[in-house]
Order: structure tokens, then sequence, then C-alpha cells
């Protein structure tokens, strides 16, 4: 039997947990059986007494429970201190930026798989935490938006008179901009949409938006449905093209990212001076280097002519009971899929793709091929 430990997000900005109590049932039926951090699902709506009743064992702290053959979090610890050599250990890990933990978790043996490593492939899909959480940071970007807007989404004609609908700019369709679109028209807004993919052009479409064209060269994605990044000439030509899109929206909302790179810069000050006052932006990329001149994680920004500039990373966590429910998910289809049923064993199997493509210490050493060192 597996005994996997579920800990305690120690960031007080984090709202979310790895795995909700009737995951925990459904995997213990399996064979597994769980350790939990008190207090674990206290913020997103799970208390420890369902935890309890779904047969985990409570622990006083992570440490109490670090003799587990696997630990879940969320979010990479400072640290792999205290964990035990052969631990399966899963979490976001920023690989591209964190080279120094990543090394700790192979000087302590710890195997360390990096969520954001998930391959996307149709049977990886079901463990993809970035699709998860990003669908629903789409939703809450133009929640929040429209919250703090001065105005409606919809159009309404009362006989007081008509109001027009809000217009809504979304830059970079992917998850999370895909559901962005979805919500907006949800709310009546008219929206138009870009990316650099062309193959998103009919997706924007079928959601009832407009595709603004802009013509760039060459463009396209990697084999992992990922954007190439762009040369610093075409960027220009976009922020150029895209400009009086913008001036014309009342909520824009961007999510450009380039996979392991910094997100392009989208939007310059020049672009928000001739904005109308009360639009309002919100930036899906601060954390990764800001689409946004001006953006500030975790904070709003009110420009000298009035326009909003909101930090839109982590929206999630604003859901913390549908995100955990979805992370939850993640984590149990993770399991699940490693778990062979007939040994009762958990297989850390690199003839596996999917572990192949996260995991990325093993045996003392860095294995994955993208974070070797010479
Ligand atoms: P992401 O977060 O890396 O990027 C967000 C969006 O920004 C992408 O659509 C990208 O094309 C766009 N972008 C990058 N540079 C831009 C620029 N200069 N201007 C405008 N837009 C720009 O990507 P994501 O949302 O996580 O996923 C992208 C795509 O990957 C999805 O739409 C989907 O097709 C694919 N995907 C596949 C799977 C799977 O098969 N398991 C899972 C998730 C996503």
């Amino acid at each position: 039997m597996k005994t996997v430990l579920v800990c305690r997000e120690t960031d007080p900005r984090e709202t979310r947990v790895a795995l909700i109590p009737d995951d925990i049932k459904k995997l213990t039926g399996m064979g597994f059986s769980f350790k939990v951090v008190r207090g674990a699902g206290e913020k997103s709506g799970f208390p420890d007494a369902a935890y309890e009743k779904a047969g985990a064992v409570m622990v006083a702290s992570e440490q109490e429970g670090y003799d587990s053959e696997i630990v879940l979090r969320i979010l990479k610890p400072q640290s792999a201190a205290g964990l035990r050599p052969g631990t399966l250990h899963l979490s976001y890990l920023d690989p591209f930026n964190e080279k120094a933990l990543l090394h700790d978790f192979a000087e302590s043996g710890v195997q360390a798989v990096s969520l954001e490593m998930i391959p996307r492939t149709t049977l990886a899909q079901k463990m993809d935490v970035q699709s998860s959480q990003t669908s629903l940071a789409g939703y809450v970007a133009v929640i929040n938006a429209a919250a703090r807007l001065p105005k409606i989404l919809p159009m309404m004609v009362t006989p007081s008179g008509t109001i027009n609908p809000a217009r809504v700019f979304i830059i970079g369709v992917g998850v999370a901009g895909l559901q962005a679109i979805a919500t907006a028209k949800r709310l009546g807004a008219r929206v138009d949409a870009f990316d650099t993919r062309p193959v998103v052009e009919e997706q924007v479409r079928s959601l009832g938006a407009s595709f603004i064209k802009i013509d760039l060269g060459e463009m396209g994605q990697t084999d992992q449905g990922y954007a190439k990044e762009l040369t610093p000439e075409q960027i220009k030509k976009q922020q150029e093209a895209q400009a009086k899109v913008c001036e014309r929206s009342n909520i824009v909302i961007t999510t450009a990212k380039v996979f392991g790179r910094k997100a392009p810069r989208l939007i310059g000050r020049d672009v928000i001076d001739r904005m109308q006052p009360g639009s309002v932006i919100v930036d899906m990329a601060v954390s990764t280097g800001g689409n946004v001149e001006g953006s500030k994680l975790f904070e709003e920004v009110v420009t000298e002519n009035g326009v909003i500039i909101m930090s839109g990373d982590f929206l999630e966590r604003q859901v913390p009971f549908d995100a955990s429910k979805m992370l939850s998910g993640n984590f149990t289809a993770f399991l699940t899929h490693f778990y062979n049923r007939e040994t009762k064993e958990f297989e850390v199997s690199l003839q596996d793709e999917i572990m192949r493509g996260c995991l990325l210490t093993q045996g003392g050493k860095i294995i994955h091929e993208r974070f070797k060192e010479n």
C-alpha cells in the first residue's frame, strides 16, 4: 500500500488544496492510504472532518507526514528539507527559473514531478493542471473586470435610453482566452480576439466573437500546441495593428504566453494613454514578465488617464472550491494512471511518456533532458 501526504499550502495567498475528500475516498478504495495536514482544505471549503470521514489520517504538520511514499502539494516548497530519498513529490516547480531547487531535490534523492511539465497529449489531458486552472482564471478575469467597469456588458434598450454593449478584446486565445471569450459573450459583450496561432480563428468564431486578422508573417505553434516566440519586429507590428482595437475596447484581457520564455510585451503606455477613462485591462501574464506596461502582480494600478490595470495571475484562487475540485481530479488521474491494479503497486515508470515528460529528478540526479546540465 502506498501512503500519500496532502500538504497544507504555506503561501498565505494560496486558497486551494491538492486533493479533496471525495477523491481520497475513491483512491482509498483502490489501495492508497492518506495523511492530510490539518487545515489543508479549510480555505477551499473542505473541513478536516470531511477528510477524516473519507478515511484520511490527520497530521499536525507536513514534517509529520514525510514518511509517506508520495507527497502532494500545489506550490513549490522552499526546499527539499525533511523529504526522504525515494519519495515521489508532485507540485508546480517553475523548473525554468528554479535551478537551485531542482538541484536540492536531486541531491536529496527525491523523485520530483513538475506539474507544468505534464505533456499536452490527449492521454494526459485529465492530469493537465495548467488547463484546469487557467480555464477558471479566464472566467474570473472577466467577472473581475466587469465588476470594476463603470458600465454594464450587455446591450439594454429601455424607455430611458439605449445602452450599447461593452466591447471586450481578448489577446491570446489559449485555454484562459477561450473561457474569457465564452464568459464575456454570456454577459452580453461584443468580443474581439487575437492570437498568433492561426488555428484559433475558427474557435473564436464558433464562440460568436470576431477574430482580428493581423499578418505577422511566419507564426504557428509547437507540436505541444504552444505558440512560437515572435521576433521583436513581429511584436512591434502586432502592437501597432492591435492598438486601435484596444482604444475602442472597454475591457482588454491579455493572456499571451510563450512556454518556458518571458511573456511578450503587447500593450505599451502610448496605447493605454489613448484608452477611455474607466477602461479595464487585465494582464494574465504579470508573473511571467507581463503583456501590459505598468501592470503589477497582485495589485491594481490606475493610470493618470483613469485606465484600470488589474493583475490577472492566479485568479483561480478566487474560486478555490472548484479550482481544488479540478486540481484534485488532475492528481487523482495521475495517481490512477500509474497504479498497477494487479500488483497493487504505484509504478514510477520512465517507459511511460507522461512520466518521462514530467519527472525531473531521480536517483540523486536531474534526469530530464531539458534541465540536465553537462
Ligand atoms: P499559453 O498559456 O502558453 O498561451 C496562451 C495563449 O497566448 C496561446 O493561445 C498562445 O498562442 C498565445 N500567444 C502567445 N504569444 C502571443 C502573442 N504575441 N499575441 C497573441 N497571443 C499570443 O497556452 P495555453 O492556453 O496553455 O495552451 C495553448 C493551446 O495548447 C491550447 O489552445 C490548446 O490548443 C493546446 N492544449 C492542448 C492540450 C492537450 O492536448 N492536453 C491541453 C491544453 C492546451
